[in-house]
């Protein structure tokens, strides 16, 4: 178990390179949620302490923005090594306050190490243009410019990478950043002040606040010194963020609440799509956006379907994400479990059956039991409401344009998932979802180099890809003329 002096486990926020406390001298207790105990304590910081660290990221940003591309790139590399040398340790940390199993930690740490390197790289291709003019003495150049200071607020389910995916492009564009990271997770969060400041990045870069959501949220999208605001997390403060960010006319970049679908065609090889069900489903207890929130089964495969997926279920080894061979984790706090459970009786009220857990689990807390649930309708709650926990309900549908509409029927529209054998009937359920990812016989598609982002109230703008640090950058057009050519 980790010990309460390592290196990254920071009782203090970051801001222009000191490590500091709130004002008020008050503090929140941070709780590991998979023994119930309490961690540690971060500060309470609230407005203030967020002005402070806006205005300590504009000052950086001034010489920060000078630095040339290659510059940021060495740093931003060097970020990525100190990552990679202390993977295990970062890892531990992450577990100790999320609860997920120490491979996923793992590879979630690596995730963040990825990002970063992709962006120092994309960093240097952030091409302008120069467009063929109309005029004989006058030149037409388009140039790309860092935005500023950028506000970055994430959740708890990844706790590392989420950030990377702002801080990532934030710095190969040349922006400055202040970040929250979430109240039940934010060591993880803390441990980028301390990684900024092992790559050697200059202070005020890099800023960290912890406390108050809503007076850190406030002052983020109200100070006009915040260019853009880049969010993770639910769609509901998504929208508020979004609004409250409209009197300054900021950026904002949106990665918010999915209610993936998997559909599975009779056509489909049943034991991949079991094996790409399980990673989409169960993966950090059912607690990421692009989880799947709802299974769509042809007829000709439900049943054969459904039993193979309570077998692989069953099979999953439920524990603390520190010991050998858990695959799953506790759920992050007993409202979410409280959640499960509510949807779980809505469900079963209107007719569904659970046929594989279905209860908290013996090991108690919050864990619980992974859950299949068959005979699924659409009046149910979870056709609607994200899960966020292990819990599959299975729908049946007979025709693919039933199945395509079940799948599109949400405000949602982030990633999605189907399996099938047939080319043609590839490209129409692909061209007929309306999803910003899609998964096609895979269950895992989340990587660096493609961009990640949903549409509809999902959200707005990309993480990952080439488009990924398009969002951190103006665009300027200027025109040379009275050049007497
Ligand atoms: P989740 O369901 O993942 O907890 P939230 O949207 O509630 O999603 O939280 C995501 C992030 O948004 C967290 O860092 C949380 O502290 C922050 N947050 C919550 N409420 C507000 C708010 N009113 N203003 C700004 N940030 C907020």
């Amino acid at each position: 178990m980790l010990q309460k002096t390592s290196q990254f486990l920071r009782e203090a926020n970051y801001i222009d390179g000191a490590w500091v406390g709130a004002d008020s001298g008050a503090t929140v207790e941070v709780t590991n949620p998979a023994a119930g105990q309490t961690i540690g304590t971060i500060p309470k910081g609230g407005r203030t302490e967020t002005r402070r660290a806006i205005e300590a990221a504009d000052k950086a940003f001034h010489s920060w923005k000078k630095t040339s591309a290659n510059e940021r790139a060495v740093l931003l590399r060097k970020l990525h090594d100190a990552i990679m040398d202390n993977q295990d340790a970062l890892a531990e940390l992450l577990v100790l306050e999320q609860g997920k199993p120490l491979a996923e930690a793992k590879g979630e740490v690596g995730m963040s190490a990825a990002y970063v390197l992709w962006f120092a790289e994309e960093g240097r291709r952030a091409y302008g243009d120069l467009v063929p003019s109309p005029w004989a003495d006058r030149r037409i150049m388009v140039t790309k410019e860092p935005v500023g200071v950028i506000g970055a607020i994430t959740p708890w389910n990844f706790p590392s990478s989420m950030l990377a995916r702002k801080i990532g492009p934030a710095l190969a564009a040349g922006c400055t950043t202040v970040a929250k990271p979430a109240t039940q997770t934010p060591y993880s969060g803390l441990a980028w002040g301390v990684l900024a400041e092992e790559a050697g990045i200059p202070k005020g870069v890099v800023n960290i606040v912890t406390g108050s959501a809503s007076e850190i949220g406030d002052e983020l999208c109200e100070n006009p010194l915040v260019r853009k605001i880049t969010f993770t997390g639910s769609t509901e403060i998504g929208k508020m963020l979004i609004k409250k960010s409209a009197d300054t006319v900021k950026k904002v970049s949106m990665e918010l609440g999915g209610n993936a679908p998997f559909l599975v065609f009779d056509d489909a090889d049943v034991d991949r799509a079991v094996q790409g069900a399980v990673a989409a489903k169960y993966r950090n207890s059912g607690q990421t956006c692009v989880c799947t929130n709802r299974f769509f089964v042809q007829e000709g495969v439900y049943d054969q379907f459904v039993e193979k997926l309570i077998q692989a279920t069953n099979e999953l080894k439920v524990g603390s994400g520190l010991e050998d061979g858990t695959q799953q984790g506790p759920l992050i706090d007993q409202s979410a479990v409280e959640k499960v459970e509510e949807l779980i009786a809505d469900a079963t009220s209107k007719g569904a059956k659970v046929v594989a857990g279905g209860n908290r689990h013996a090991l108690g807390g919050t864990f619980f039991e992974p859950t299949v649930i068959s005979d699924a309708s659409p009046d149910m709650r979870f056709m609607q409401e994200e899960i966020f926990g292990p819990v599959s309900p299975i729908f049946r549908f007979k025709e693919e344009d039933e199945g395509v509409a079940l799948a599109n029927d949400t405000i949602f529209g982030l990633a999605c998932y189907f399996y099938t054998g047939d080319l043609g009937r590839t490209f129409r359920v692909m061209e007929g979802l309306r999803y910003g990812l899609i998964g096609v016989n895979e269950g895992i598609i989340t990587t660096v180099e493609a961009p990640f982002g949903g549409l509809k109230e999902s959200g707005l703008g990309k993480e990952g890809g080439h488009q990924g640090i398009e969002d951190y950058l103006d665009t300027k057009y200027v025109c040379i003329g009275g050049l007497g050519l």
